[in-house]
């Protein structure tokens, strides 16, 4: 047998991410490899960090793209940032929250959970209490936007509450960098990640990350070696700082941020805060066609991302059955419900270029369709 050529099928993406990656981005991605050490793909990655301090907001030196999805952004702020014996606060209120616990404990961090039930935002009351009661905490963790509910917390509180008590905090912005209104200096946060297949549209496999003066002082601070070499951020900034004179550390996935960098021109073009609109109108869009069919949401609206939108799978309708028939009759991808919403909830993403009144009405037609 031989195998042949890949070619996928091309489909609509309206699920928790990857989203639909634009023709744009993808032909930034088919142009050709250069070293990466080349002084045009130097230049290149000082844009990708320009553009990158646009999208969050930041003035921050220390902001770049980790070589690896969003997951690797997570784990290299816990990294970093937790030495053992420190105490971290992590509010969990769906999936990542537990991913933040298991990389506290990992870095040998003690994890204080404060829980609040999915579909609901994080409780600055219960953060406030358990920083009461844990004095000696350093850090505080928190996802603003749970792409497992579809979920907003308050970032600009919980935040101020963390310094309030002397903690720096950590934010999983994977889901809201440029779907929704995210302000790292503003907000004073600290340490944040991000990825590039949500809401930036590039295809996955990069994180942005960004470190204010405060975190990166801990991290200098530190008493003890970073425990993974290849995110340990002293280095990591050996490649990506430091004007024209980079050191070695990995070959940085050439073409990937070919692709990122693409995806944030587009960005800077339409403006952060156009983007933020958009991706809101094309929710509300959304909505009045689901709740026409008697589709209700998990989150109340106040606390909603426009560009995850977790909605009640109607009775006696069977959940795969109906994924598998959009994915194969319209080429059409909707996310499942995870954990406890398993069988429950549709996740159905508005990310990035996805979110358009084209895709809105195809989904509901599509659905209608197969309902
Ligand atoms: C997708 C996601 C991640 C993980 O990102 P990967 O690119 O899948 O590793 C982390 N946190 C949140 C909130 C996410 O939505």
């Amino acid at each position: 047998m031989t195998i042949t050529s890949f070619h996928p099928p091309r489909r609509t993406l309206m699920g928790p991410g990857p989203s639909d990656v634009s023709e744009r981005v993808l032909q930034a991605m088919a142009r050709p490899t250069v070293g990466h050490m080349d002084p045009t793909f130097i230049g290149m990655m000082d844009e990708v960090k320009t553009l990158l301090q646009y999208a969050f907001q930041t003035k921050n030196e220390l902001t770049f793209a980790v070589s690896a999805p969003g997951s690797a952004g997570m784990e290299c702020c816990f990294a970093n940032l937790v030495e053992p014996g420190d105490k971290v606060i992590v509010c969990q209120n769906g999936v990542f929250g537990g991913r933040m616990q298991e990389n506290v404990e990992r870095c040998g961090g003690i994890a204080v959970m404060v829980y609040d039930d999915w579909g609901t935002v994080v409780d600055p009351q219960k953060l406030e209490a358990a920083l009461l009661e844990n004095p000696d905490a350093v850090l505080v963790a928190f996802v603003h936007a749970e792409t497992s509910t579809g979920a907003q917390s308050d970032a600009k509180t919980l935040v101020a509450l963390a310094h309030k008590y002397d903690c720096l905090a950590i934010v999983d912005a994977v889901t809201s960098l440029t779907g929704s209104p995210l302000l790292v200096d503003e907000w004073e946060i600290d340490a944040i990640y991000s990825g590039s297949q949500k809401c930036l549209s590039a295809p996955p496999g990069l994180s942005p990350v960004s470190f204010n003066a405060r975190a990166a002082e801990k991290i200098q601070q530190r008493s003890t070696k970073v425990q993974s070499w290849f995110l340990d951020l002293n280095l990591v900034m050996g490649y990506w700082g430091g004007e024209g004179k980079r050191a070695y550390h990995h070959t940085a996935p050439v073409n990937c941020l070919y692709g990122l960098h693409e995806s944030l021109v587009i960005v800077q073009d339409e403006g952060l805060g156009n983007s933020w609109a958009r991706h809101q109108q094309n929710h509300l869009a959304l909505r009045a066609g689901l709740e026409e069919m008697g589709i209700g949401f998990l989150v109340p609206e106040q606390d909603r991302l426009p560009q995850l939108n977790t909605v009640y799978i109607p009775d006696g309708v069977d959940d795969a059955l109906v994924r598998s028939r959009l994915l194969n009759e319209f080429d059409l991808e909707i996310g499942a419900g995870l954990g406890a919403l398993a069988g429950k909830v549709w996740r159905i993403g508005l990310m990035g270029h996805a979110s358009n009144q084209k895709n809105v009405d195809f989904c509901l037609n599509s659905l209608r369709a197969v309902l």
